[in-house]
């Protein structure tokens, strides 16, 4: 008996032939574009269908946007844009590519802790949301500003006074880098307002990568509380709040998707109390992985074969180097799979328990670990699904200096 997978991310791409599809071209005809680097292929159908699937239940006065540090590709980013309402960057290069989209500045906004005077320097100029994440970038803002008659647009991000429970990241609560502490920001906000900075609202993030949805239901009752709270001892009506994301995809065996009914529907609620207590606030909720994630595979190719101790190895062209995610690499506790698939050959009559690695001179550098898999040879493909997000930009190209994957928007 062969265990069935227990989930399937498959379901976004099709197989012709026993050939996986990526938006209507077979991965070998992509594979020889490549040549012989592993690539990342992003599929922009499917990107469209992730954001119709969430708009269709995101109340429709909620913005979305694409926080894009989960995929810079600047393809990505312009489908992006086209999808959603707005960009959230967090450098003075990713600010570079959400403006190449034509996104106006005041629907794109810049976090991040310990900005520096260039990036600061490009989001007063390019007239942006500027995410305030302690009290001295609020006086470099200001400095910047001086003599010159401009007041940059800024809010502040609130390092709020509770976690995102069973979050993958947690990105608040308790001591953090991320914002200003909640108890801090009234008086924050009061020295704000003898500064020439334009204050439009708060943005609290309070984790990522979530799949259960009575935590996120949890988390943005808290945060609208918080917002509320935090409103009254404003010096100035709150004319946006950034209600942060953490919608998480499921990467490891046994993890399901989201079920995002329940959690839309609370936000539906919840925009009743910002609707009577914040009047004038437009509503953001930012997202990276959710948008992107399930639209990227990773692919490289088998380049060897062999058996160790009775078990069977892939060699890949690939690894650790360029997808550090899938290697285990990137903030797990305990390294899982990534659900796999043998791309040129989805499914086969004899399937192997095998153990795929790449070339890195190190044990780290794996990318499946004895997964029951149709038998490969050398020349085949081995795909990686969920890898739209934290992929190419979140990987160590140098290490060992191979050459970098490529990367290719279909
Ligand atoms: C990283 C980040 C995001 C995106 O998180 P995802 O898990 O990719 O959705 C959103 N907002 C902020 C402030 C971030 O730092």
């Amino acid at each position: 008996m062969r265990k069935r997978p227990q989930h399937s991310p498959q379901t976004y791409f099709s197989v012709v032939g026993n050939c996986l599809q990526v938006h209507g071209q077979p991965l070998t005809a992509l594979a020889e574009r490549a040549g012989d680097r592993a690539f990342y292929a992003y599929d922009s159908e499917v990107m469209t269908r992730r954001v119709q699937e969430l708009r269709a239940l995101l109340p429709a006065d909620i913005e979305l946007h694409y926080a894009i540090k989960a995929n810079p590709m600047a393809e990505v980013v312009a489908h992006m844009a086209g999808l959603t309402d707005g960009l959230d960057v967090a450098s003075a290069a990713e600010l570079t590519t959400a403006l190449a989209t034509g996104t106006p500045p005041t629907e794109i906004s810049f976090a991040g802790p310990g900005k520096s005077a260039t990036d600061l320097r490009d989001a007063v100029d390019a007239g942006v949301i500027i995410i305030l994440e302690s009290s001295t970038e609020m006086h470099r803002v200001a400095a910047l500003a001086a003599g010159t008659g401009r007041r940059p647009t800024v809010a502040i991000r609130v390092n709020p006074d509770f976690e995102l429970k069973a979050s993958g990241m947690k990105m608040g609560g308790g001591p953090k880098p991320f914002g200003i502490d909640a108890e801090q920001v009234p008086a924050v906000m009061a020295e704000l307002a003898t500064l020439p900075l334009d204050f439009v609202g708060l943005h609290i993030f309070s984790g990522s990568q979530n799949l259960r949805p009575e935590a996120l239901i949890e988390a943005h009752d808290k945060t609208v509380e918080l917002a509320l709270r935090l409103a009254a001892a404003a010096p100035y009506p709150i004319r946006w709040l950034n209600i942060g994301g953490g919608l998480g995809v499921p990467y490891f065996p046994g993890e399901q998707p989201l079920e995002l009914a329940p959690v839309m529907a609370n936000l539906q609620g919840l925009l009743g109390q910002i609707k009577t207590g914040l009047p004038q606030a437009r509503v953001v909720m930012e997202l990276g992985r959710y948008l992107v994630a399930e639209a990227g595979l990773y692919v490289c190719r088998v380049t060897d074969k062999k058996e160790s101790r009775g078990q069977l190895f892939l060699i890949t062209n690939g690894g650790l180097h360029h997808h550090l995610a899938a290697s285990g690499n990137f903030g797990q506790v305990v390294r899982k799979n990534y659900p796999v698939c043998i791309g040129n050959r989805v499914t086969g009559e004899v399937h192997e328990n095998v153990t795929i690695v790449g070339p890195l001179c190190t044990p780290l550098d794996l990318l499946a670990e004895r997964m029951e898999l149709p038998a490969a040879e050398i020349g085949d493909l081995v795909v990686l699904f969920q890898s739209g997000a934290y992929g190419y930009t979140a990987s160590p190209h140098h290490f060992l200096s191979h050459p970098p994957p490529l990367e290719i928007f279909a």
